[in-house]
């Protein structure tokens, strides 16, 4: 029946159509089926009643119960309003409306009492009302609800009574119509085992509850249900790929275990060792890996790939590392060149900035098979990019890139996919790594290499610059280097440059006796990279730089960051930044300039990164502020499309609607069971609709 559910609600009895026009427009919303899900985005308790004597500035909304005393015309032309005076036992005060003062008008009959609700401001010396929402106190009857659905609306709907209160008149009407034809979407075993309610009295409850228990259950059912077709969706991409694709079987180890014996610098953690052997499990097994490893800043990413790196070449593969940038890529390069050469295998670097001549030898040897591991940026995707036998593509930072060049990167090889390793350095918490990467496995480097000092955080404001200042001096006294990082935020492009060319200026200025590197986005690719190196090596002291060094670059000996107006960055950004110290084995300090003047959020975001090092709490505390639908890739994901689930809130749902969708693949993938029914019709109503879920295979 789901013909039933797309029916325009322009036919809605007491709808009409210019009000349904006017749905349409301002809230997207065309269906029977679609205004249904229109929930409430929260529920006001009406039990409370104020006094007009206990009106305060802090209140939001309101109920009052009021006589109507005077109703009057005040003004003209577009300035006119109309005017209640109403009064209780404790006071007097004003309700006010702007527009539609024809059709309130009418409403208003002096002498009558009613309950008013919205939120009251004071104006002069008399609380007001704006177009509050308004009920004869005689028809409020027993039915009154004490949990009133407030809806979102919009502006010109509420100049057309299509008030939260208004849409209640509609979806009374709505619901009332639809309950008969509502369907169960989950199976009854699902629904027994996680003790939810049925579909039908979910709707009802969630549009109008009756008792609390009841409405909570309500929810949950809900955010239950468009949980399990998320992960459903997701298990069954996953499922569909790891049987389609084979990935070919590399298994010998003989190269590692020269790396092992003769090679390596450390001793590997614990965590990278289990990563690897999770990493070892896929490219042995026959399918194409998709992994996903997602590990805190300096736990050591780059040598597990490279490990694994040398798990393909020993059996007869190439493999190939892309990053964001190129001075990441160069940085790469240099550091796993070293290995290579010691382990003679020829390794190469491709960028941007490469030369023709240099780029065909890399194209040919790539083809010959000589070439063992590629390393470079976007310009590895190139089509001349071909590979004689590719087995491994690993992708550095995998938020810069999106879902399409990991594709671009399987197409490599014809005969096999490639395995693909997806490195993060954003620890994204768990619930949304499991939404947001669904379809891939996730390993997790879970511990930092031993001997590493914490980092200490410390916030000081702008005036405490001098005193910043001889810190900073101090430690390059005793040998080490700094990092001062301004801003940049695209739309003020020139005012950041403009900051960070003064800031470089009184740097200067403060540090004659030191030489600076300096590094910002609208710089040439090799004046960027001769200041970068001359700090690899220490030549200078202090690098003054723009966000550009954010991701992934590695100079142990810098132990103190400095974040310039570090109110303007986001939580994942000032934790990415300060992991770029705390990489060798000094006391590391990061230090959070602002003003004086911060915002709550800014105050939260700040506070959190001087009382935590941990990624995964810090991701979680941006989740928190920033909502889902701001971070990283989740446009792409489905994840902006939940209606009332909340990744940030509902993660234990999240889990087991995870579990359930998991479960019932296992014992029946293709959905084909009786009772499963519900499911499979489900599913196949989604894949009509609109969305496109192909965008995040
Ligand atoms: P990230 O995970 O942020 O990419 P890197 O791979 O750049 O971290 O590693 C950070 C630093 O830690 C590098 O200098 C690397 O050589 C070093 N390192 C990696 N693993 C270990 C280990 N097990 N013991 C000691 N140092 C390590
Ligand atoms: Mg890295």
């Amino acid at each position: 029946m789901s013909g039933f559910f797309d029916t325009k609600i322009e036919f809605l009895k007491g709808m009409g159509p210019q009000r349904a026009a006017l749905i349409n427009k301002e809230l997207n919303i065309f269906t029977y089926g679609e205004l249904l899900q229109h929930y409430p985005f929260r529920y006001e308790d009406r039990t409370r009643f104020f006094k007009i004597r206990e009106l305060s500035a802090d209140l939001e909304n309101v109920q009052i119960i009021a006589k109507i005393m005077k109703v009057e015309l005040i003004g003209a032309g577009g300035k006119r309003r109309l005017v209640a005076h109403v009064a209780d036992e404790t006071g007097e005060m004003e309700m006010t409306w702007f527009k539609g003062i024809q059709w309130v008008q009418k409403k208003l009959p002096p002498g009558a009492t009613y309950i008013f609700f919205g939120k009251p401001a004071l104006f002069g010396r008399r609380w007001s009302i704006a177009h509050p929402e308004m009920e004869p106190l005689s028809q409020a009857s027993e039915k009154r609800n004490n949990f009133q659905p407030v809806y979102s609306t919009t502006e010109k709907l509420r100049a057309r009574f299509l008030d939260s209160r208004g849409i209640s008149k509609i979806m009374e009407q709505l619901v009332q119509v639809c309950y008969p034809q509502i369907q169960e979407t989950l199976p009854g075993e699902i629904l027994h085992q996680y003790q939810l309610i049925g579909k039908k009295e979910a709707i009802r409850q969630i549009h109008f509850p009756t008792q609390p228990d009841l409405l909570h259950r309500a929810r949950k059912r809900l955010k239950f249900e468009e949980f399990f077709y998320l992960q459903l969706r997701l298990l069954k991409m996953k499922v569909a790929r790891t049987e389609k694709f084979r990935g070919q079987v590399l298994a010998n180890t003989e190269l590692l275990t020269d790396f092992y014996q003769n090679h390596i610098p450390f001793e590997l953690t614990n965590a990278q060792k289990r990563v690897i052997r999770e990493a070892y499990h896929d490219l042995k097994s026959g399918k194409q890996m998709n992994r996903l490893i997602q590990g805190d800043v300096g736990s050591g990413k780059t040598m597990v790939a490279f490990i694994c790196t040398l798990i393909a070449i020993g059996s007869g593969a190439q493999a190939c590392l892309m990053a964001p940038t190129e001075i990441l890529a160069n940085q790469h390069y240099e550091g796993l060149k070293e290995f290579a050469d010691s382990m003679g295998l020829k390794i190469a670097l491709l960028t941007g900035s490469t030369k023709k001549a240099q780029r065909k030898i890399i194209h040919e040897e790539l083809l010959s098979g000589d070439l063992k591991i590629l390393i470079g940026t976007h310009a590895l995707l190139e089509d001349v990019v071909q590979f004689q036998n590719l087995g491994l593509s690993i992708v550095d930072e995998q938020h810069r890139f999106g879902v399409a060049q990991r594709a671009k990167l399987w197409a490599k090889n014809e005969d096999f996919l490639p395995h693909v390793l997806v490195m993060t350095a954003t620890p994204i918490p768990r619930t949304l790594a499991m939404t947001l990467y669904g379809d891939l496995d996730v390993s997790v480097i879970d511990e930092l290499p031993a001997g590493r000092k914490p980092i200490q955080t410390v916030h000081r404001y702008d005036k405490d610059r001098l005193k910043v200042f001889g810190f900073i001096n101090q430690e390059i006294k005793k040998g080490r280097q700094v990092y001062i990082v301004y801003p940049l935020i695209e739309d003020s492009e020139t005012m950041d440059l403009k900051s960070l060319m003064d800031g470089y200026e009184s740097i200067a200025r403060a540090f004659p006796q030191y030489p600076l590197s300096i590094v910002h986005g609208s710089m040439k690719a090799d004046a960027k990279d001769y200041e970068m190196q001359r700090f690899v090596k220490g030549e200078t002291k202090i690098m003054v730089a723009t966000t550009v060094i954010e991701v992934g670059v590695n100079v142990p000996n810098a132990s103190v960051m400095v974040i310039e107006n570090a109110e303007r960055f986001g939580l994942s950004q000032l934790h990415q930044l300060r992991g770029r110290v705390g990489r060798g084995a000094e006391q590391s300090y990061c230090i959070l300039m602002s003003k004086y003047e911060l915002s709550k959020d800014s105050r939260v975001r700040l506070e959190t990164m001087v009382r935590t090092n941990d990624g995964f709490e810090i991701a979680d505390v941006d989740l928190r502020l920033r909502g889902p639908g701001d971070l990283m890739g989740t446009q792409q994901s489905g994840v902006t499309d939940l209606l009332i689930a909340d990744l940030s809130k509902d993660a234990p749902i999240l889990t087991l609607a995870r579990d359930a969708a998991q479960q019932l693949l296992a014992q029946d993938p293709d959905l084909s069971l009786p009772e499963n029914a519900p499911v499979l019709r489900q599913v196949k109503l989604q894949k009509k609709s609109a969305v496109n879920w192909s965008r995040i295979s």
